[in-house]
């Protein structure tokens, strides 16, 4: 008599992994195609001794940083067994996530649905379209986590930028953005930075940053930059993750409403929080300095370096400050490139224009009359 049976748990038919053996194929092709971003080095004259540095993460197939988090998130998916064949694959996004996961879902032949706030710029809304991929609106856009949640609920794989983005990518190395950065600058004379600067959206660019810096051993302090009022500023200063944003911002990909589960404050040595039009009109900046134009967040970025540059040289010190350029500023066109959605947006740049050219000219950080700090 024959016992034995072909459904037993130790034969599992059906339980082959051809399919996402195949997926982690795909995903380790595409990261060996694609080179390392750029380090661009600027010299702004009156900062001599300091050397800033901007790491482009907009030379990104898809166009910004979040090129890195959709290659982790779904790396992160397929090796915990979330991720199957034909599933359809949700996430919430202000836009950049949305347009990198879905251009990696068509890479890997599933369907994406962007969860996204309907005030998203117009230009990411048509760049997710294009490559395939469903947008879900949500008009008030706290809602866009709850939405993705539902979405799962109903079947699919959610990618879950804000609660996984801290912890799918490796902190410890693996050619992540800062072990890249650092290797970038070890021929330059200061190739152990004073600061790198960087915004928070999900959080997982300081996370990965701030962890490499202690794991390394390195002098080199991390500095969010956050729109003014922010929950990101307004959590790291009380200690306290139940507090919420004070004002909404218009830099899309970082100023979060709330504390996101991605938010590490202890990695984070200093905060500086950057007005929306201070942020604008750093961009304005960056695009006659680098010749290009770039997003909100990167202008954040620039603001909060050209302060910190300008403290270093009041106390006499030189060295190194590394920030990121986080995506193209043509997906802008319409919104912070406009000078009617300035206008009814009544963001004055002027003022700050004359701010950040003094301190480029100069080394001296001058906020406009009337404005904090
Ligand atoms: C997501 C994003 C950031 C912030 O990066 P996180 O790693 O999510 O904190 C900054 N700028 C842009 C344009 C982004 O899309």
């Amino acid at each position: 008599m024959n016992a034995w049976r072909t459904d037993t748990p130790f034969d599992a038919p059906g339980a082959t992994r051809d399919w996402e053996h195949a997926a982690i194929a795909i995903l380790a092709q595409e990261a060996a195609r694609s080179a390392d971003t750029h380090l661009l080095k600027l010299d702004l004259p009156g900062f001599p001794g300091i050397a800033f540095y901007f790491k482009d993460e907009a030379a990104h197939p898809t166009g910004s940083l979040k090129h890195r988090l959709a290659r982790s998130l779904y790396l992160y998916a397929l090796c915990n067994g979330r991720l199957r064949a034909g599933q359809r694959v949700v996430d919430a996004s202000s836009g950049s996530t949305a347009i990198s996961e879905a251009w990696f879902a068509r890479l890997l032949g599933l369907s994406f649905v962007a969860v996204m706030p309907a005030g998203t710029a117009p230009q990411k809304i048509r760049e997710v379209q294009a490559l395939g991929a469903t947008c879900d609106l949500v008009d008030d856009p706290a809602d866009v986590t709850v939405r993705a949640a539902e979405h799962a609920v109903s079947g699919a794989c959610h990618l879950d930028q804000f609660g996984l983005a801290e912890r799918a990518t490796d902190w410890r190395g693996n050619n992540n953005i800062a072990e890249s950065i650092l290797s970038q600058l070890s021929a330059e004379s200061a190739p152990v930075p004073t600061w790198i600067v960087c915004g928070a959206g999900t959080g997982g660019t300081s996370a990965t940053i701030g962890r490499y810096l202690r794991y390394r051993r390195l002098a080199t302090r991390l500095c969010v930059a956050d729109p003014a009022g922010c929950a990101f500023a307004q959590g790291w200063r009380s200690g306290s993750r139940d507090v919420c944003a004070s004002v909404s911002t218009r830099i899309e990909g970082i100023g979060r409403a709330r504390v996101e589960p991605g938010f590490l404050f202890e990695v984070a040595d200093t905060v500086v929080e950057v007005p929306d039009a201070a942020s604008v009109a750093a961009v304005w900046c960056l695009e006659s300095l680098l010749g290009r134009r770039y997003g909100g967040s990167s202008g954040t970025n620039f603001a909060a370096c050209l302060q910190l540059a300008a403290a270093m040289r009041a106390r006499g010190e030189s060295g190194s400050i590394v920030s990121l350029l986080c995506d193209r500023g043509e997906r802008y066109a319409e919104t912070l490139f406009d000078q009617n959605w300035l206008a009814v947006q009544a963001l004055d740049l002027r003022p700050w224009l004359a701010t950040l050219n003094r301190c480029i000219a100069s080394g001296c950080w001058q906020a406009p009359v009337g404005v904090n700090p």
